[in-house]
């Protein structure tokens, strides 16, 4: 069964990485929206065609005051704001402006809280989203390998893509983002995809060598995932990946 968010923000969570996370979606609330395809995402595959209503920027703003003020008033703690949800946040049209209410909402109530934002990368072409993501605590930028055949294979986008572009749109950015990497093994579609392999991981290291990112994310798969055929990349292989990191003198981190 796909994990679907039920609700524009949703929880607050415990986790032990993030310490109490406060959600935003800012997709659906009963179906996924998204410009990959991704065979491991956990919110199942992207339906074809269609513009499914998405919160307003004014809808989102009073949502997330009234949570924030529920959440202070009754002395809760909070650590960090995350946009992750059904799908890319980036592709919000509104996202810009729903960035400048998060930060000012949070400074009101929570000062100390971070806001981070999960992205996929693909709208770093457009100048007010390169600028909200600038502007937030942590943006972790999506790529998945550095072949092309296997990044396509991975996140199926939607519009063509090749590794190179996604490389010089994160070059463009700058280096204060975390560039987060999905391992995995598996059979998809009568093909073997395996983003672990030495010459994935060479050219993937060339990549990070070249961008040189504030920090790397290596996770691998978590829940079900809409491929069927799809493994975890063993820890020691994600552990051994992310030394190869540390030894680039790149802070890493790694979720089995
Ligand atoms: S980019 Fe994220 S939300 Fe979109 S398909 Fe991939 S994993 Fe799912």
């Amino acid at each position: 069964m796909p994990f679907l968010f039920s609700e524009t923000i949703f929880g607050p969570v415990q986790s032990r990485r993030l310490g109490v996370s406060l959600g935003v979606n800012l997709l659906p609330t009963s179906s996924k929206f998204c410009n990959f395809n991704c065979i491991y995402c956990e919110c199942g595959w992207t339906a074809e065609g269609g513009k499914p209503a998405l919160p307003t920027r004014s809808e989102v703003a009073s949502m997330l005051e009234a949570k924030l003020s529920e959440m202070h008033a009754a002395g809760d703690p909070l650590d960090v704001i995350t946009f992750a949800g059904n799908g890319e946040p980036t592709i919000h049209p509104e996202f810009a402006g729903v960035i400048d209410d998060t930060l000012r909402i949070r400074d009101a109530y929570y000062p100390e809280a971070r806001v981070v934002v999960l992205s996929n990368a693909t709208m770093l072409g457009r100048q007010g989203v390169i600028e909200a993501l600038r502007r937030v605590d942590q943006a972790a930028l999506k790529l998945d390998s550095a072949v092309d055949e296997t990044m396509l294979a991975l996140d199926q986008p939607l519009q063509p893509q090749r590794v190179e572009q996604v490389v010089e749109r994160l070059e463009a950015f700058g280096r204060d983002y975390t560039l987060q990497t999905m391992f995995l093994r598996g059979d998809h579609e009568g093909r073997r995809i395996d983003n672990t392999t030495p010459e994935e991981v060479e050219a993937w290291l060339a990549v990070v060598e070249r961008l040189r990112p504030r920090d790397v994310m290596v996770y691998t798969i978590d829940r079900e995932t809409p491929a069927s055929g799809l493994e975890k990349a063993p820890l020691a292989v994600l552990e051994a990946i992310g030394r190869r990191v540390e030894a680039l003198g790149i802070p890493v981190q790694v979720r089995g």
